[in-house]
């Protein structure tokens, strides 16, 4: 303890995917302050506003404290006893009428590993599903996928400290400032100490992260896909490619296109690829001409040639940087590829200063849904489901019998949701995520839930959106009330120790499945000792990871660090950079790059064209609508909302508009405005000339407001690969309210 008596603790916060460390202190059981720890190696000391008033997210007034049941239309207060033999019933009784395929279990990327890891195991070598899927499928999805089919492995080459050694950023509709704001404020750092430092700000709309940049180039709805192919054709046109690098690093491949976007519930498309030669993609890419991009993506052809000046540059370390503005888009895995085709056209890629770089949305969508593999077809450290020998090495590890695990893909999110409503889906737990109040075409599945269409239980901390439609409500314990693991952008992993008891009842969300597993006659899935729990668990989840370019530290490594970046070395030291002799303990010295979990050691050039997006505006619905988050929340702002410094300062969502589009309506700033959508209408405050500014036809809102439901208005239509919604893209009309 200090001179005050405050105790200091280490933790990654409970906020965002860069996962800044903190420094929580702890006083007579409460925590008192929260600050950035300096020693941190990702914030180096700095918080964002979210992460300076952390400690309040935990204690707003109305914490759930013990479970409630549902009796008729009033929650009333149950035991533990009474809820989990309730939910364990509903369970059993599904599973017997229907099959274990008729329960599921929502997660999050906001799931400690040791959260995740338990509901993998218990659904998928318990219970017999693989009906699990994390709220990351609405945010990396399609990040995962992109990674997967071009270098064989999920999660980046690089790491952060491209952003401190690069000297050129290319922004593909992110806007850094608010979503991503403290390595934003180190790549502002890096900018500030090197003249050469450029950054582009290709996006649909100026914001925060446009004030700093040194160029921002406006764009189309889905002009991505258009621009990155032009920028490649420009690239292979003039020869400015890297031809040793291709001829030893990659491999080229056509998809299957013009697949449907997932608009209709059961549609499954599968990807069938081609193998091309060089000379047949470049052939292949000759249509994409910079003018032919210009009147697609509204970036100027000159500008095109420009964007491919920088990205082949030799005099210049060029990393391209992107978020949701790629991710939720029903091509966004094609858009992940094309970025990865530029990198490896130019060979600017595994170099220190010099990569593409997913940023992530959640503080674990990397080390809990992506690593543990929380998704509906996935199993630990890039293994499927659908492969044989995948499911026998996860049933050696688990003790289990390999037929017990279903080769078969589970429900993804949009699916889940369809089956409750289709009468298919008995059962779903929902942990720690808010879906009534975060997906898209919100009314279709809200009517489904209240219609009690299935059996609902919710675990949060707070009354959401989300717990309006559930029969039994649980209290869960939240951050450092229990110990945890977290996984952030880069590959790092930080641990934390529970510092403080949760309020009430409030338990652990492991806790709460493992009294379910007992329930269900699958306790046995989980015998670690009470004194050693964690231990335990982190040594048997981490065998999934040794030998396979994924390696993890032993338990206590992390104890003494600010956290590690996998794979892990066998001298305990992290790796900076994967695929290279430079850093990767799976490249030996003198080979240099290897792609070494690609088919061949390389990796995968893909020719993806450009399709039109879902749904784009018309005469009736002129205007394109983009939904976001913002610096002040995080999320549906279940936490946030409950810190009134930014509750004060962002209390609730606006419409950003175009000055033009709104003079044209005869709409004044701070006007109510009705937007509207083939699917719902909502009202809000119109912002005009605010900190966000949409290009023309474009408006902007934030879907953390609880009074809003923002998402309703957005189509369902998804990614054919990845499953991810498109929040990014559909038709609405703006009216006076
Ligand atoms: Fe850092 Fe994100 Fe937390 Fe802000 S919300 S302090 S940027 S981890």
């Amino acid at each position: 303890a200090d001179d005050k008596g405050i105790k200091w603790g280490k933790a990654p916060c409970r906020y965002c995917g860069v996962g800044c460390c903190v420094l929580v202190g702890v006083k007579d059981g409460k925590i008192v302050a929260t600050k950035g720890d300096p020693a941190g190696p990702v914030n180096k000391g700095l918080n964002c506003i979210k992460g300076y008033f952390l400690s309040k997210a935990l204690y707003g007034k109305d914490r759930l404290t013990h479970p409630l049941i549902r009796k008729g239309n009033k929650m009333v207060k149950a035991s533990w006893d009474e809820a989990l033999n309730l939910i364990a019933s509903k369970y059993k009784e599904a599973i017997a009428k229907n099959g274990p395929d008729s329960v599921a279990i929502y997660g999050s990327g906001q799931w400690t590993v040791f959260e995740g890891y338990t509901a993998v195991k218990l659904f998928k070598g318990g219970i017999g599903t693989n009906n699990v899927e994390p709220n990351a499928r609405l945010c990396m999805a399609s990040a995962v996928v992109g990674f997967m089919n071009t270098f064989g492995s999920d999660e980046p080459m690089g790491c952060y400290d491209d952003l401190d050694l690069g000297d050129t950023y290319i922004l593909w509709g992110a806007n850094m400032a608010e979503a991503h704001p403290v390595l934003f404020s180190r790549l502002i750092d890096n900018k500030l100490k090197n003249k050469k430092v450029k950054i582009i700000d290709i996006a649909t709309r100026r914001t925060r992260t446009t004030q700093m940049a040194d160029e921002y180039i406006p764009m189309h709805p889905q002009g991505d896909l258009a621009a990155l192919n032009a920028i490649a054709h420009v690239i292979l046109r003039d020869k400015l490619y890297d031809e040793s690098f291709v001829k030893q690093h990659v491999t080229f491949k056509r998809g299957t296109e013009n697949q449907p976007y997932g608009l209709k519930d059961k549609e499954n498309p599968k990807e069938e690829p081609k193998p091309l030669t060089f000379d047949e993609y470049k052939q292949l890419m000759k249509q994409f001409t910079p003018e032919w991009a210009e009147k697609l993506s509204g970036i100027p052809a000159k500008k095109i040639e420009h964007l491919a000046q920088l990205y082949t540059d030799k005099s210049r370390k060029v990393n391209s940087l992107w978020t949701m503005g790629v991710n939720q888009h029903v091509r966004g895995v094609w858009v992940n590829n094309l970025i990865y085709n530029l990198h490896l056209l130019t060979g600017k890629i595994c170099k220190p200063g010099e990569n593409p770089l997913s940023l992530t949305g959640q503080p674990s969508a990397c080390g809990t849904a992506r690593e543990v593999g929380t998704f509906a077809h996935r199993l630990p450290a890039d293994m499927v489901v659908m492969n044989e020998a995948h499911r026998k090495k996860t049933a050696e590890i688990w003790g289990v019998d390999p037929k017990k695990i279903s080769p078969k893909v589970g429900l993804h999110t949009m699916e889940m949701y369809r089956a409750i409503d289709r009468g298919e889906l008995k059962c779903l737990w929902i942990q720690c995520t808010n879906p009534f109040q975060s997906i898209p075409n919100l009314s279709r599945y809200r009517k489904a839930a209240q219609a009690r269409k299935a059996f609902i239980v919710v675990s949060d901390i707070y009354p959401t959106r989300s717990t309006e439609v559930a029969d039994v409500i649980l209290p869960s314990a939240s951050w450092v009330e229990k110990e945890g693991v977290f996984g952030n952008t880069e590959r790092r992993t930080q641990h934390w120790f529970k510092m403080i008891e949760p309020p009430g009842e409030a338990k652990e969300d492991t806790w709460q499945l493992i009294e379910l597993a007992k329930r269900l006659g699958h306790g046995n899935l989980f015998p670690y000792s009470q004194k050693n729990f964690h231990k335990e668990m982190w040594e048997e989840y981490r065998k999934f990871t040794i030998g396979t370019g994924k390696d993890l530290a032993p338990y206590e490594t992390y104890f003494k660090v600010r956290g590690l970046r996998w794979p892990v070395k066998s001298n305990g030291q992290e790796t900076r950079w994967r695929y290279t002799d430079a850093d990767d303990p799976y490249v030996k010295k003198g080979e240099g790059v290897k792609f070494y979990k690609a088919p061949g050691n390389k990796a995968t050039i893909w020719f993806r064209p450009y399709e039109p997006p879902a749904e784009s505006p018309n005469s009736e619905y002129p205007f394109w609508y983009c939904t976001g988050r913002l610096l002040e929340h995080w999320h549906t702002a279940t936490m946030t909302g409950r810190v009134p410094e930014l509750k004060r300062a962002m209390p609730g969502a606006t419409l950003e508009m175009h000055p033009e589009d709104a003079a044209r309506l005869g709409i004044k700033n701070r006007d109510k405005v009705k937007v509207s959508s083939r699917r719902g209408s909502v009202v809000l405050t119109a912002e005009i000339n605010g900190r966000g500014k949409p290009e023309k036809g474009n408006v902007f809102t934030t879907f953390f407001d609880e009074t809003k439901l923002i998402n309703d208005l957005c189509i369902d239509a998804f990614d054919p690969l990845s499953k991810e919604p498109d929040f990014k893209k559909c038709a609405v009309k703006v009216e006076k309210a």
